[in-house]
Order: structure tokens, then sequence, then C-alpha cells
């Protein structure tokens, strides 16, 4: 596996394959893989991607004053051993200096999906998202890019950055990998103590406990949203910041769950910050944005 980290090897890199007709694959991540992340280059494989590569950026502009930049979890080493081992190609490993250099002032705004959910709590993190992928995709040059449900709303933005600029991008998404008790599994995990990680359960739980009320009547949002309060709740640990029952495409806020929803969900455990997302309704099939 070719390990990157200049911006001028990556774009030759991936133009050597572009050329011969390739279809190089990305997978941009901050890093700690797990096999949430891992199962994105099956997304990948399946869109007949022969070149696969990941990305591993923490990326300091979609973090917050006192979010957890500095702390966030870095493990390069074990990260290259799992990229190695599942067949990937390259990995880039930009520096932040060079991919935000001083005087830098250039960002992407997906106006009206950044400022619902997520984007009430975290002022400009879906614009650092945003920029970032951007600019992977412009140095990387992917035919194609895959990113996980378990993020819908960046998924949602990333999907209208893509149609609104006319970027020559297939995006592949992949569903929301578990641990085996159904939590989501997350690079920040690893934060939570075994209390915490008891009480994290609850989350998985709740969503389930909406799907099977939803699954054959329609249900108000607002009975919804007291259910899964009460099971959170349950657990002195857990401080809710959000549940909401929103319009899949729109993220809007709906009444009454007929056909299909998106229930969303975002806690702290202690100082980690959580979020999970479940498709409920009487019609919940898998597929995204009509895709
Ligand atoms: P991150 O490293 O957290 O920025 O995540 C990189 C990519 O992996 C994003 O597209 C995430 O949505 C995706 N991802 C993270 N966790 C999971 C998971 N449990 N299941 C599926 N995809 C995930």
């Amino acid at each position: 596996m070719e390990i990157i980290r200049e911006i001028p090897l990556m774009r030759s890199y991936s133009e050597r394959y572009l050329h011969k007709g390739r279809r190089v694959g990305l997978v941009p991540t901050m890093g700690s893989l797990h096999q949430g992340h891992l199962s994105l280059f099956d997304e990948l494989r399946k869109g007949g991607c022969d070149v696969l590569g990941a990305s591993i950026f923490v990326n300091p502009i979609q973090f917050g004053a006192g979010e957890d930049y500095d702390k966030y979890p870095r493990a390069e080493s074990t990260d290259f051993t799992l990229l190695e081992e599942i067949g990937c190609d390259f990995v880039f490993c930009p520096v932040a200096d060079d991919l935000f250099p001083r005087g830098f002032q250039s960002y992407i705004d997906v106006q009206e999906l950044s400022k619902h959910l997520c984007g009430k709590y975290r002022a400009g993190h879906f614009r650092g998202v945003a920029t970032i992928v951007m600019k992977l995709f412009t140095i990387v040059r992917p035919t194609a890019a895959a990113f996980g449900l378990k993020d819908y709303q960046q998924a949602l933005i990333i999907n209208q950055m893509v149609r609104d600029l006319n970027i020559d991008v297939e995006l592949r998404f992949g569903q929301t990998i578990r641990e085996d008790d159904g939590l989501a599994m997350s690079s920040r995990n690893r934060y939570l103590s075994s209390s915490d990680r008891m009480a994290a359960t609850s989350i998985p739980q709740s969503l389930e406990w909406a799907r099977q009320y939803c699954k054959d009547r329609i249900r108000s949002s607002m009975e919804i949203i007291d259910g899964v309060r009460r099971i959170l709740k349950q657990f002195g640990e857990i401080t809710i910041q959000y549940v909401e029952v929103v319009d899949p495409e729109t993220l809007e806020p709906v009444e009454e769950v007929s056909e299909r929803a998106l229930l969303a969900i975002a806690v702290y455990i202690g100082k980690t910050r959580l979020i999970d997302n479940a498709i409920i309704g009487t019609d919940r099939k898998d597929e995204l944005f009509g895709m």
C-alpha cells in the first residue's frame, strides 16, 4: 500500500491510474479505523472501483472551539495495518498546513441542509466537512467516493454539494455498521468507560423501539420523541442534545410519521458526543436519496 502525504504526489498517483481508464475509489476518514470505515470499501468494489484508497485526516476546520480536535483519537500505524489487510492500494494522509495554509479563505456552504440537526449545535461543522471533502475530491480526483449513513446529515450534504456543483464523482453510501449490542461503531466509542458503554446501548434500543412503534400505524412525532427520550433517560449518564423526527430528504421536522421519516439522535455520555439515526415508518426502504 502506498502511503502518500504530499498533495502533488497524490495527484500524480491518481492520474497515473485514471489515464489507463482505471476506476479510483476513495473513502474519506479521520482515522482510528473500525469495521464501519472498512465496510465502505465493499461499496467501492460494488461500484467497480479497482484502485482503492482512503484518506486519513483529522480536519481542524470541522471542529468548533471546545470540541475534541486535540483529543480526537489518532492511530496511524494500526490504521495502515487494517487498510493493508483489506487490500487498500493507497492512503492519503495530508498535512494540515498544506491543506489550510495561512490566508486560506474559501469554503463550501450547503446552506439549507446544514441548518438542521447537528448544524444547530455545531456552528461551521458542515461547512468544514463540505470544504474538506471538496478539497479531497479535487486532489485525489476519485471516480467514486463512499460515505456512511451513520452520519446521515453529512451524507445528504455531500450528495447535495455534488449535485449543486456538478462534481464528477459517483457517490456510494454504506449502511451503519454496529457492534453486537447494536451500538453504532464510532472512533469516539473508545472514549467510553464500561458504565458509559452500557448506557450507550440505550441509543440503538430507542431506535429499535421507534422502528417497531411506527411499523404499521401512523404515529405523531411528539409521541415518538417522548418514547425515545424515556428510554435514553433510564441512564443517568446520558445527556440528550436532540431527538428529532424529520423528513429524510430535507431534514425539516415532520409532525407525524406515515411512510418514511428519519429519527435522529445526538447525546452526550460524559464528554463524549454520539449520534445515531434510523429510518422509521411503514415503508422503510433502505435506499437513500432515490439512489
Ligand atoms: P469519520 O472517520 O468518523 O469521519 O468517518 C469516515 C466515514 O466512515 C464517514 O463516511 C462515516 O459516515 C463512515 N462511518 C463511520 N462510522 C460508521 C459506521 N458505524 N458504519 C458505517 N459507516 C461509518
